[in-house]
């Protein structure tokens, strides 16, 4: 409703009592409007329990929303794509303030979007971008790319420190191709390795190479470990591999299986050089063992921060934070996103990271 301003101004006595109730109405209006603020509920849709990192996101993300006075409501989906729909649609229908979404698969939630919209929800992608909608209305993430170009530059570092000058046989694996995230780990590694490819100094002797090939559907270790076994049998009996570049811990567990199945990691048949992400704990434990040779870390304290700061700004209506206009193109527009800056972890920076940050306690990695 609006207000006739210069029907406020007092004329007697009468008017004046008035406007002292129009202000007062006012006022209460405005504390009315905190209240709802506070009280906002936020809904998170996280992608599955089963692998830590996003437990941690899920802690950090519940810790820091109440920290800021909101209700938060999480849900995990355990991969299935079905599960997740339903979840965000229920957060719809019972009336969230804001949806932050990890999506399972980042193609699959255009109608649920749509509906958000409907609603005046407003929706930030977290962590993996959320493709063919035009109702994403922010995107928290780490410079993905970049996660590719550590885990490949640790790589060849690695392959150099532990097997000489090269060349090197090594073997690529990839993550889920319906993440969008997993073409900015594999294309940014192969920023790194491509050059070595073409020169020689790696080779990739299965010659399986691009997503559609070495890709990894649902992130699965054992999926991953199986493929791993298919390459030993298959390209290296006569042999030996000297490096893996894999684009995250669960797989990289599988693919360490394999490999130690079939005698690496003893003296006549060095570990290869195998890489990672998301410094979950059984593979900071694998690198004190001299197994697994990195990973990435991404402080998801971090993330949830960069998110709730999002969440704050969109209640306020003002514009969130962000760092990066041009890269992330959903199909339909390009998301402004806030992106954060990954950290590569091996043996030689892995405490100083994890322990003195506060991330982990020792007690969880001895
Ligand atoms: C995340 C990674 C994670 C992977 C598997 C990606 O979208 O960015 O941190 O390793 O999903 O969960």
């Amino acid at each position: 409703m609006q207000t006739n301003v210069l029907a406020l101004v007092p004329r007697d006595w009468e008017e004046k009592m008035k406007l002292k109730l129009t202000l007062l109405s006012a006022a209460a209006v405005l504390a009315f409007a905190s209240v709802s603020y506070a009280e906002a509920t936020i809904g998170i849709s996280m992608p599955t329990k089963s692998s830590a990192r996003w437990i941690a996101d899920g802690d950090s993300m519940v810790q820091q929303l109440e920290a800021a006075g909101f209700t938060a409501d999480l849900q995990y989906a355990e991969d299935d794509i079905p599960n997740q729909l339903a979840q965000i649609e229920n957060m719809i229908t019972k009336g969230v303030d804001v949806l932050v979404i990890a999506a399972i698969d980042g193609t699959t939630l255009s109608n649920a979007l749509e509906n958000a919209d409907a609603a005046g929800i407003d929706v930030i992608a977290y962590d993996r971008l959320i493709r063919d909608s035009a109702f994403v209305d922010y995107y928290a993430t780490f410079n993905n790319f970049e996660v590719g170009v550590l885990q490949a530059s640790s790589l060849v570092g690695g392959l150099n420190d532990r097997f000489g000058g090269g060349p090197y046989n090594v073997e690529l694996f990839g993550g889920s191709p319906d993440d969008n995230n997993a073409y900015f780990f594999y294309n940014g590694a192969m920023s790194v390795i491509q050059p070595l490819i073409d020169s020689g100094n790696i080779n990739v002797v299965s010659g399986q190479m691009g997503m559609e090939t070495v890709g990894t559907l649902r992130w699965d270790g054992a999926v991953a470990q199986a493929r791993m076994d298919n390459l030993l049998s298959a390209h290296y009996t006569q042999e030996s591999v000297h490096g893996i570049l894999s684009p995250y811990d669960g797989l990289s567990i599988g693919i360490l299986s394999s490999l130690k199945g079939v005698g690496y990691g003893s003296d006549d048949l060095k570990m290869p050089i195998v890489t990672g992400q998301d410094a979950e704990v059984p593979s900071v434990k694998s690198i004190l063992l001299g197994e697994q040779y990195s990973t990435v870390f991404k402080d998801t304290r971090e993330l949830a921060r960069v998110t709730v700061g999002m969440v704050e700004a969109l209640l306020n209506d003002t514009t969130p934070e962000i760092n990066d206009t041009e890269t992330y193109d959903n199909g339909v527009l390009i998301v402004p996103s806030f992106l954060l800056a990954p950290v590569s972890l091996d043996i030689s920076n892995w405490e100083e990271i994890l322990i003195e940050s506060g991330y982990y306690s020792m007690d969880q990695i001895q």
